[in-house]
């Protein structure tokens, strides 16, 4: 992929990036950063970490400046404003310039300690090594519950299988990265989308530790729209799911339709039935509006990719040394 006349990697060494979405992170992103030098610079290959600002309302921007000016490897992408997780690593992996790419949160609930171990998967070939948690500190058992049966759940309905337990935190080559850089979808579902490029795959196992500071932006209602996000998103079987209580329906219908017809002729017909007429008649119409509602699931979302905006605008892009070693990286992650 490397242009005549500008070489890509004039060194020829392989770099490691590490992007970062952070929002409202001010209190832990100096001691994230703390500890996560060490870890990149024993690797004893270039890297830069990409921090990406989707549009904190905190002195997260000011944090990052200050790591830039007393660290070279820090790039500094600020978005024009609170895109959202999933549009916020797009722009850090837009951004990021590595050979392998690691993505992994702010909080330190994912331990940057792991990213040898990443590395070392990724050096034995594997394009995407995802880390996969064999425990959840900190987080309640129905959170455990909920996220277990959410993935029970998009296991069966999609054709791509999505690893269980597993969260953004995985190292790609720059294969994979090219390769889902290319999915350009405003609906994005980030584990699916992982799981959709393919590539080897390889999961290291990891426990994860609650919070160091800050909440979670997450709460019930946004793990719901996650939820039919993902649902939607990597399958059609919800729309099926229509037809087949519709045909479902008809046949019970038919059959009641006949017992009706038999009664009537054997014993006259007395008006009664007004409470069978009610439960028939709202049960369908429930019925009908639930299936409304799953079309217009899936019609809102044909609606958003239709329009074709760009997923995200840039405030700033402030590439790292290595981003400006690059041939034309300024800007880079504008035409988004
Ligand atoms: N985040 C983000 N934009 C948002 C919400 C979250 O960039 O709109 C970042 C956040 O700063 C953190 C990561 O995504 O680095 C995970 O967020 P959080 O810890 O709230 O999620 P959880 O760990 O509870 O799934
Ligand atoms: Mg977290």
């Amino acid at each position: 992929m490397t242009e005549p006349g500008c070489p890509e990697n004039p060194t020829g060494a392989e770099r490691l990036s590490v992007v970062v979405p952070c929002y409202n992170e001010q209190e832990v992103l100096p001691e994230f950063h703390r500890r996560l030098v060490p870890v990149l610079s024993a690797l004893g290959m270039p890297w830069e970490v990409v921090y990406v600002n989707d549009g904190s309302r905190d002195g997260t921007l000011e944090v990052m400046r200050g790591l830039q000016a007393v660290c070279g490897q820090v790039a500094i992408v600020d978005l024009s404003r609170n895109f959202g997780k999933e549009i916020a690593m797009t722009a850090g992996l837009d951004a990021c310039v590595g050979d392998a790419v690691v993505i992994i949160d702010a909080d330190l609930q994912d331990p940057p300690e792991l990213i040898p171990q990443l590395v070392g998967e990724w050096r034995a070939g594997f394009d995407m090594v995802y880390a996969r948690r064999d425990s959840r500190l900190g987080e309640t058992a129905l959170k455990k519950a909920t996220a277990r049966v959410f993935y029970r759940v998009i296991g069966r309905l999609s054709r791509v299988s999505i690893p269980a337990d597993t969260g953004d935190f995985r190292l790609m080559s720059r294969r994979a990265v090219d390769a889902l850089l290319r999915l350009r979808e405003q609906h994005r579902f980030m584990k699916g989308l992982f799981a959709w490029v393919g590539f080897p795959q390889k999961a290291v196992l990891y426990r994860r530790d609650p919070r160091f500071a800050g909440d979670t932006k997450w709460n019930y209602w946004k793990l719901w729209n996650f939820a039919v996000e993902g649902i939607t998103s990597f399958s059609t079987v919800p729309l099926r799911l229509a037809t087949y209580c519709g045909v479902g329906i008809a046949v019970i219908a038919f059959i009641y339709a006949g017992w009706i017809f038999y009664k009537t002729l054997a014993f006259g017909d007395s008006v009664k039935g007004y409470p069978s007429l009610m439960v028939v008649l709202l049960f369908l119409g429930g019925g009908q509006l639930i299936g409304i509602g799953v079309l217009g699931e899936y019609l809102g979302r044909m609606f958003n990719e239709t329009k074709n905006r760009p997923l995200y605008f840039l405030n700033e892009h402030r590439p790292s040394v290595l981003g400006r070693a690059e041939c034309g990286a300024p800007g880079k992650a504008n035409d988004a």
